[in-house]
């Protein structure tokens, strides 16, 4: 079958990009995990139904699309994004305007019902559904691949009959994947993967479209099952897919109602922890259907990890501190994704910037980067913030923080509140001053005192916003993978891990070069054949590292 693609993008005229998967050789050194052949929706054709491990090639896939006029003219800046309004994504007090309700009645105590009259959800307040819905509509200005899914969606349903139950952080960007997967056909039952991170006036935007939501802002952890299991024990209403962000969905639904496996025909996880237990199941020969790891895609961790953090570092030292970033001199420990672009921002805004690493590969990459490759120990008298990025424990020691000079600021940009070792500072020699929210100043006896922010805590997720379009990237990602999981013939995927093929991680990046009006170069067929590619792609063997 003959590979095609095109991808014209032509003044003001319609965007299109029509790429066939092609074959491709699927590699994966990391983890077990089989790489499946996609199809992304009814319309998309596909040579072949049978089923392959990873070491077997992927047939063909054809994706196409038009891109709405209305996203052409964000993509170009003609039409108003109103990105200065942007809220926060996860838990922060300013997160949510309307947050400041006295209501203290829980939630489950009370009777709402939306504008149609139902009652199947439980949010904070449904009156806050305007508010709500002015902040869906702010995310969807940086959200264009969903917009355009979407768009399309007008002349195909490529989830229809799909029962998408999910759990993920509630927030404007989730809404705004949420209503695409409506538009693609699909019922969806949401729940908040986090205590802390619904806006209530989201949810109750969601509320009164008619998506089953049961969420808020400060559940208590009895809550938070109950309103897992609000969006699973339904009668008349049975889920086929699961989207969970940190696998505790998928956990509830393992340990209480087994059976519905039955009728599951695929899990997507985009949490690192999530994926996690998942590799556990599968190993543990447990997994009773396919997953797909979201996290581990290109289009997530080359963007979510590195551009993501390098755009909201300086926000969330900003916010924090209202310290200036110019001449200080910074200590990063860890230079991988996360390290990278912290680096960048900092060194962006004349910061001197050390670096620590014990990858001797990072190491010099930090060190070609300009950037100083130092023992903590070196630098640790003379530095004016330490942020650590590795993923590992107690990087910032006891013995560090002592040394540390006064006024020194201490923050983490790691998944784990373990890598500034913050139990040992709960000592009754030390004073804890709460100077801020997330703000504290820990006072040794001689009157030297540390700043810490978000105790340890992700600084960014903690105390500031993290980029829509960021997010938008690893949203439509999450979509993809539902459609091809939702659409894949029996026997394409076992019960097994699988990642998205990279054809797919480039569609995902395709779907978003328009907001920049960019123009990719197509190869010639003599260039093609020269490298051994196809003209669609993939472009890249999957040990291409990027
Ligand atoms: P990575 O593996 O690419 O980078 C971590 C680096 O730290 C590696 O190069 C490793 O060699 C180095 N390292 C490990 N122990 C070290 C030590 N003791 N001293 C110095 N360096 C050390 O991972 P990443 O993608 O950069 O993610 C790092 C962490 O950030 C993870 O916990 C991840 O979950 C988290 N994360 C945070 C955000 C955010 O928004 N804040 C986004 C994505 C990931």
């Amino acid at each position: 079958m003959p590979n095609k693609k095109k991808y014209i993008v032509n003044g003001d005229s319609e965007i299109k990009a029509q790429i066939q998967f092609a074959d491709q050789k699927q590699e994966f050194n990391k983890r077990p995990t089989k790489i499946g052949r996609r199809s992304l929706s009814r319309s998309i054709s596909q040579s072949s139904t049978d089923s392959y491990s990873s070491e077997e090639r992927p047939k063909q896939l054809s994706v196409g699309f038009s891109l709405p006029h209305s996203a052409q003219a964000h993509a170009k800046g003609t039409l108003s994004a109103p990105k200065e309004a942007m809220k926060l994504w996860l838990a922060h007090p300013a997160a949510s305007y309307t947050d400041s309700s006295d209501d203290e009645t829980s939630p489950r105590d009370k009777q709402q019902k939306n504008s149609k009259g139902s009652s199947d959800f439980c949010v904070k307040n449904i009156k806050q559904a305007e508010f709500g819905r002015r902040e869906i509509e702010i995310a969807e200005q940086e959200m264009p691949a969903l917009m355009a899914l979407r768009k399309r969606a007008q002349g195909e349903k490529p989830l229809a009959g799909a029962k998408i139950v999910g759990c993920t952080h509630i927030t404007a960007q989730t809404a705004v994947l949420m209503e695409t997967l409506g538009a693609l056909g699909a019922q969806c039952r949401w729940a908040a993967c986090n205590i802390y991170s619904t806006l209530n006036e989201v949810a109750a935007a969601l509320a009164e479209s008619g998506f089953p939501v049961f969420a808020w802002k400060g559940e208590s952890e009895d809550d938070f099952w109950w309103c897992i299991d609000r969006c699973v024990n339904v009668e008349g209403w049975q889920p086929n897919m699961i989207l969970d962000d940190g696998g505790d969905l998928t956990h509830w639904i393992y340990k209480k109602y087994p059976n519905m496996f039955k009728k599951i025909k695929g899990i997507v996880e985009e949490s690192v922890t999530g994926v996690h237990r998942l590799y556990q199941l599968s190993k543990a020969g447990k997994l009773c259907v396919p997953a797909m790891n979201v996290n581990d895609s290109v289009t997530k961790q080359k963007f979510d990890n590195l551009y993501c953090c390098r755009e909201s570092i300086l926000d969330g030292l900003k916010r924090t501190t209202d310290m200036m970033f110019g001449g200080k001199q910074v200590v990063v420990c860890g230079y991988g994704e996360v390290g990278k672009g912290c680096c960048a921002a900092l060194k962006a805004m004349g910061s001197i910037v050390y670096v620590t690493e014990i990858d001797p590969i990072c190491a010099l990459q930090a060190c070609m980067d300009g950037f100083r490759l130092v023992k903590l120990n070196e630098v640790i008298r003379q530095v004016d913030i330490v942020i650590t990025c590795t993923g590992n424990k107690n990087v910032v020691t006891r013995e560090h923080l002592d040394r540390m000079k006064n006024s020194c600021i201490v923050c983490n940009m790691g998944h784990s509140n373990t890598e500034i070792d913050v139990a040992s500072l709960r000592t009754p020699e030390l004073t804890w001053e709460r100077v801020r929210s997330q703000v504290d100043h820990v006072i040794w006896p001689d009157g030297k005192r540390i700043v810490l922010l978000a105790e340890g805590r992700l600084l960014n997720l903690s105390c500031s916003t993290v980029p829509t379009f960021v997010l938008s990237i690893t949203a439509t990602t999450q979509a993809l993978a539902l459609i091809e999981l939702y659409n894949a013939p029996e026997g394409r995927y076992k019960q097994d891990v699988y990642l998205l093929p990279k054809k797919m991680d480039e569609y995902v990046a395709s779907l978003h070069l328009p907001t920049f009006d960019a123009h990719l170069t197509e190869l010639t067929d003599e260039q093609a054949k020269y490298l051994g590619l196809n003209k669609n792609g993939p472009f890249k063997p999957n040990y291409y590292r990027y």
